[in-house]
């Protein structure tokens, strides 16, 4: 794929790849393109980003590196010519990536070859969401994944390293469903020892709101396998995981698709749909 070939010019998608398809190993078609905007997030969640590692000095990517607005709708176009549906914006933390909208709004004017929309959806944290559900939906994002482990305060704040009060993101997701960014879906990830004593009160929250509540196992993949994660050069008893909820690598060799059924498929990245 040549990103330097300048954007496509036209609101459709390019006609060399309109007949085209993608397929993983097992010929399933790709439907879904996941893509991240930023490797930068405000939280420090202790199973992804832990403040240890990820401190004030640490070296995010040079701005130079992270895909622009324009290569994101350029490489978008491609992959809904061959095949792709639905794109979710990720990233690290999606909604620290200045004038997202403008970028929602470039990802909404997409259309598929049979000339229907897509469905754009986001992944975040929540910790903005209040400020941010209204211009975003207004650029067209469809829908929203929220991340959150726990409604209790002291094991939440522990979790995301910053201690970011609960309520906080309860608002956001509030907000999301206010302007139609429904329905909204919850991932909690659950840690033995942890925050499985949330387990139960978030599941009967989720029943009296309407959102989608979905547990995401911890799999501390990164201490399996040779190499773990690549960016990682600390200690591994405190390695990321693969259970990184809304974290994958936004680098110009990163933008992740994934094919459809998805739900279960262990692809290494955050999972979220
Ligand atoms: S899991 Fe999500 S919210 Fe937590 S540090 Fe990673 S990217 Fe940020």
């Amino acid at each position: 794929m040549n990103l330097a070939s300048g954007p496509v010019p036209s609101a459709t998608v390019p006609a060399a790849v309109e007949t085209g398809g993608l397929a993983d190993t097992l010929g399933r078609p790709l439907h879904d393109l996941r893509i991240s905007v930023t490797d930068r997030c405000n939280f420090r969640c202790t199973y992804c980003m832990p403040k240890e590692v990820f401190g004030p000095d640490f070296a995010f990517l040079p701005r130079a590196d992270v895909l622009t607005f324009e290569e994101i709708e350029q490489v978008s176009r491609v992959f809904v010519g061959l095949g792709v549906e639905k794109l979710r914006l990720t990233g690290a933390e999606p909604l620290v990536r200045r004038d997202l909208p403008v970028l929602v709004a470039m990802l909404a004017a997409i259309r598929r070859p049979d000339g229907a929309p897509l469905d754009l959806t986001l992944t975040t944290n929540g910790s903005t969401l209040r400020r941010h559900a209204g211009p975003l939906a207004e650029a067209g994002l469809r829908r929203v994944t929220v991340s959150l482990d726990s409604l209790d305060d002291e094991v939440f704040g522990a979790m995301n390293g910053i201690e970011f009060p609960v309520a906080r993101v309860l608002d956001g997701i509030a907000a999301a469903v206010e302007v139609g960014l429904g329905p909204v879906k919850i991932n909690m990830v659950v840690r033995r020892g942890i925050n499985e004593a949330s387990v139960l009160p978030m599941a009967r929250w989720a029943r009296g709101t309407g959102v989608t509540l979905r547990f995401i196992e911890f799999m501390d993949v990164a201490t399996r396998t040779a190499g773990g994660w690549t960016r990682w050069s600390g200690p591994t008893s405190s390695s990321p995981s693969s259970t990184r909820r809304c974290r994958s690598s936004p680098s110009r060799r990163a933008i992740g698709a994934r094919s459809r059924p998805a739900i279960g498929t262990p692809t290494g990245t955050a999972r979220s749909g």
